[in-house]
């Protein structure tokens, strides 16, 4: 007979204490204030990020053939979060989702419902294959063993579900080329089996529309395509999009530019906006007399007496470290830049001279229109900025 006692007392004293109740904020006559926070928040503007869809739409549209924007949204939706990204672009209107792997792949079909295409960029694996099926994911075959694996599998399937197949013209990374091409050509009957609902491939150089790669790849792909069922086509990322209608085929893939992210090289000509901004509250406030130090390692020295102003977010968040007086912040639209080194979850910045004295609990914005020059004195891709954003966040995803 099982002893029926619980192990332990079901409530320890600390959680059967009752909290104590909340003074509301300010009686009647004072204005509500909200509480300063510690942890620093990631706004993400999910109408600026459904506006983006529709900028690119706008590019693309032309009379006679319409083209399908798709949606990239592998990594977590490049680190926004693919719950909140993915449903609001379902919501506004898109229906073909990429990612890179059949897990992010079931993790994204609970958050948009049944219908849409899923299409699992890095294509089949063995250990995976059940969850191809169970979440109807679409793989994008890559070359002759993802195609032998998947059309072993189909033979278990009464569903057949379909797949892309990725042709690689000159990125040299991933999709058939070379003699791997010539055999997948050569075998029509495995072709007719993979049963493809899409043909695509990927450009290597998109951002600089004067690279002579970029309409190579094109002809290569406009030739490979012919020897395959004639299914819709794709070839454009995001910087694709700017290349002109040529390189739009029926459907383009943008990723970055969905999240405001400058795609191309010449930023002044995109029609996006930026999606995310984080919210770091200050947390104390320094002066510094002229010829001392901040930070570790004290690499920062005041060239005279200075106010500095320490903020709750650090490289523990994603925050790539930059040179001290890499404009990185803004309070009060001032341009704020670093003194000293970031650190874990906390980075210095100076507040000499802001309009408003800085004040703990006064809250600063980073990232938004300042995420490219701050990614180019860290010496990282804009995407890397995103990508890297911590756990730790308050996440926020509001609509303007
Ligand atoms: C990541 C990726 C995209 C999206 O690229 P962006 O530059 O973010 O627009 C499109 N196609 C493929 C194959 C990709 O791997």
């Amino acid at each position: 007979m099982p002893d029926s006692r619980p192990p332990f007392k079901r409530k320890s004293p600390i959680t059967a204490s009752r909290p104590p109740t909340p003074k509301k904020s300010g009686g009647d006559d004072e204005p509500f204030v909200p509480k300063p926070s510690g942890r620093a928040l990631l706004r993400v503007n999910l109408t600026a990020l459904t506006d983006n869809y529709e900028a690119i739409k706008k590019l693309c549209a032309r009379k006679g053939r319409p083209v399908v924007v798709s949606a990239v949204v592998k990594a977590d939706a490049y680190g926004l979060g693919a719950k909140h990204v993915a449903r609001a672009l379902y919501g506004a209107g898109c229906r073909n989702f990429f990612v890179s792997t059949a897990h992010e792949g079931k993790a994204l079909r609970d958050h948009i419902g049944k219908t849409p295409s899923i299409y699992v960029l890095n294509g089949p694996t063995p250990r995976e294959l059940p969850l191809f099926y169970a979440f109807k994911l679409k793989p994008v075959i890559n070359n002759m063993a993802q195609a032998y694996l998947w059309d072993q599998g189909l033979k278990s399937q009464e569903a057949r579900p379909r797949c892309a197949i990725h042709f690689d013209t000159g990125i040299n990374r991933m999709g058939f080329h070379g003699s791997e091409l010539d055999a997948l050509r050569s075998d029509t009957a495995l072709v007719a089996r993979l049963n493809p609902d899409h043909l695509m491939s990927h450009l290597a150089c998109a951002p600089d529309a004067d690279n002579r790669k970029n309409r190579k790849q094109r002809e290569m792909f406009a030739a490979v395509i012919k020897s395959f069922p004639p299914v819709p086509l794709s070839l454009s990322n995001s910087a694709g999009v700017y290349l002109g209608a040529d390189f739009h085929f029926d459907m383009v893939r943008p990723g970055c530019a969905l999240y405001g992210l400058a795609a191309t090289k010449t930023p002044a000509q995109e029609t996006t906006r930026p999606v995310v901004q984080i919210e770091a509250p200050i947390l104390q406030v320094n002066e510094l007399k002229k010829g001392e130090s901040a930070g570790y390692g004290a690499s920062f020295i005041a060239p005279r007496d200075m106010t500095i102003a320490t903020i709750g977010v650090g490289y523990a968040d994603g925050l790539p470290l930059v040179p001290n007086g890499t404009v990185i912040g803004r309070l009060d639209k001032q341009n704020l830049s670093t003194a000293g080194r970031i650190s874990m979850d906390l980075t210095i910045l100076d507040m000499t001279g802001t309009r408003r004295p800085p004040k703990p609990g006064q809250v600063v914005t980073l990232l938004a229109d300042q995420l490219q020059p701050y990614a180019d004195a860290a010496g990282v891709l804009n995407y890397q900025m995103l990508t890297m954003l911590g756990s730790r966040f308050f996440r926020s995803y509001d609509k303007d």
